[in-house]
């Protein structure tokens, strides 16, 4: 029988069943030498770091009393950060494939927009009277400028759009103008032609994007929400639909998941749905992640992308 060296540190899987089948064979591979990943612990006490996914049966984390880490195999962390018997450090998932996913699907939806793809309907009438403008001539805001906004923002420059991004810091990226705070929502939203939210869901976004910010963008913009459903105010954004006063909108997420069946968005002529699929944690990238928070946390090192409990993110 083969003993772990003393330094080993006892990884807890707190996933889905179904993502540790992804997950075991890269995860194994990542953390060789680093972490002995295990799926029970008869002893609670001996658990250094825990992978934690919402959808796993992990709900109390008192028991882990050593535990150094609890790393998030999700972006988004609103179903636990709030959880009152977390008490150990928690961090993100930052991880290229999601990054990538989520540019991805921003690129393609912001494309199709921005050429009015959908304005040739294939019912034999020939419009070809409108000379859609070239991306400089295209105003983009990104809300966010995280991992994921950042990214999405990085790539509508690369396209060429004219782009602003709008955080809570006003964080800079390269090639867009950067906006800061509450007091230049305002501006973010009045020029944005297409609107691109990748926001947390916390208690300083919830309901942000309510009736009267909503009718601060330009008539006919549009709308790609792929961050949390719950920024929107959905009753108000489908009067605006309703009324052609908004262009179109292209929702990953929603208030409540499942979309309900009956839910008008579905067949809303101005919405398109996509059920929360923009971006996935993929495991062949994302253990490098992981292993990368393995190693600093045996080394004490400063961990990678913990979350501010007070911010929610
Ligand atoms: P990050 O934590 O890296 O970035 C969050 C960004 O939001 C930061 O720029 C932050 O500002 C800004 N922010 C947070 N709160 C506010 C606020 N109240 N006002 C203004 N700006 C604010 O997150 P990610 O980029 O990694 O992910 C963003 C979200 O995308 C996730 O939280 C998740 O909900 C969603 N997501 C959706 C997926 C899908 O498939 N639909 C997949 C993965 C994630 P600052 O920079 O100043 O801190």
């Amino acid at each position: 029988m083969s003993t772990a060296p003393a330094d080993t540190l006892t990884v807890l899987w707190a996933g889905s069943e179904a993502a540790w089948t992804e997950w075991r064979a890269p995860l194994k591979s990542a953390t060789c030498g680093l972490a002995k990943v295990v799926r029970e612990v008869p002893d609670p006490a001996a658990v250094d770091v825990i992978l934690y996914a919402p959808n796993g049966a992990l709900k109390d984390f008192t028991p882990f009393v050593n535990a150094r880490l609890v790393q998030s195999l999700w972006a988004g962390v609103e179903r636990i950060v709030g959880n009152p018997t977390l008490t150990q450090p928690l961090a993100r998932m930052v991880d290229p494939g999601l990054t990538r996913g989520m540019v991805e699907w921003c690129l393609g939806w912001a494309l199709r927009m921005h050429l009015g793809m959908d304005r040739y309907a294939q019912d034999g009438v020939w419009r070809n009277h409108v000379l859609p403008p070239l991306a400089p001539e295209r105003k983009v805001t990104v809300l966010g400028a995280g991992a994921l906004g950042g990214a999405a923002a990085r790539a509508m420059v690369q396209v060429g759009f004219d782009t602003a991004v709008w955080s809570a810091s006003g964080r800079e990226i390269e090639g867009t103008r950067a906006l800061g705070g509450e007091e230049s929502l305002t501006e973010a939203l009045r020029r944005a032609e297409i609107l691109i939210a990748l926001l947390p869901d916390t208690a300083g976004t919830r309901g942000l994007l309510d009736a009267r910010r909503l009718a601060l963008l330009p008539k006919g913009a549009n709308i790609l929400n792929p961050g949390r459903g719950t920024l929107i105010d959905e009753t108000a954004l489908l009067g605006l639909l309703n009324r052609g006063v908004l262009g179109h909108a292209v929702l990953d997420v929603f208030a409540a998941e499942p979309l309900p069946a009956a839910h008008p968005f579905w067949r809303h002529p101005r919405v398109t749905v996509t059920p929360h699929i923009a971006a996935e944690t993929r495991a062949a990238t994302a253990v490098t992640m992981v292993a990368d928070n393995l190693r600093r946390l045996r080394e004490g090192q400063p961990l990678l992308h913990l979350v501010d409990r007070a911010r929610g993110y």
